[in-house]
């Protein structure tokens, strides 16, 4: 993909995420990597998605050094780059503030594998990256949130919101959407009784069999 049309796929993200109920005013990150250049492209600071222009998408290298663009990166930069340093195999991230999942977050609790499509979709829980984290990133909060993600697809900010990663931006708004329902769900199973947790190995088997055989082409195109 150019850097051009993954510029434009930002946008196209960003303003799904709002569609979809997942952010408000300019609120949330998306982000993608251009793997040849290793350049990221991600949303500006402060800006809504709306009339967002391809030029309006900031172009920056692992380090958040600027390469194209008039306006400043997300604020939250630090958090995807550092994300992206330690996980070759992720091509996006986006961050949104959706709200059963925030809710998730703000109780201090993992968002539970209560469906077979968050095992489908994002193969285990979401845990919440602690402390609570109010001013600027320092060094230690940043390598504790990519320790909590491990080789996971999400965690979720302590009273803040979602990161989820994913091969492409499209499988990222696959998670953010699947983790949010997922939170709802959970949410209003709770309110009847003790909702039914999968356990791991039912995960495991419900992700990797999506991974394998849902989807027209991406995945079949890797030989999976
Ligand atoms: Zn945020």
């Amino acid at each position: 993909m150019m850097l051009a049309d993954l510029r434009q796929a930002v946008i196209e993200t960003a303003r799904k995420m709002k569609e979809y109920g997942l952010v408000e005013l300019a609120g949330g990150t998306v982000c993608a990597v251009d793997k040849e250049t290793s350049l990221v492209a991600i949303t500006p600071s402060g800006l809504e998605y709306d009339n967002m222009q391809p030029e309006d998408v900031c172009l920056v290298d692992y380090d958040l050094r600027l390469v194209d663009g008039r306006l400043k990166p997300s604020i939250a930069s630090d958090m995807f780059t550092e994300i992206i340093k330690a996980r070759p195999d992720v091509g996006a991230v986006i961050h949104t503030h959706s709200s059963y999942a925030t809710a998730f977050a703000s109780l201090n609790r993992e968002i539970p594998v209560i469906t077979t499509t968050q095992a489908n979709l994002v193969g285990g829980t979401v845990p919440v990256v602690r402390p609570l984290h109010p001013g600027p990133h320092t060094k230690e909060y940043l390598a504790n949130i990519v320790k909590t993600l491990g080789n996971g697809k999400a965690v979720n900010l302590m009273c803040h919101g979602p990161i989820v990663v994913g091969d492409d931006l499209d499988d990222c708004l696959a998670v953010a959407v699947t983790i949010e329902s997922t939170a709802a769900i959970a949410i209003r199973a709770a309110a009847l009784g003790n909702p039914v947790c999968l356990n791991q190995d039912d995960t495991k088997l419900a992700y990797d069999y999506c991974r394998r055989a849902v989807g027209q082409k991406k995945h079949n195109e890797r030989g999976e």
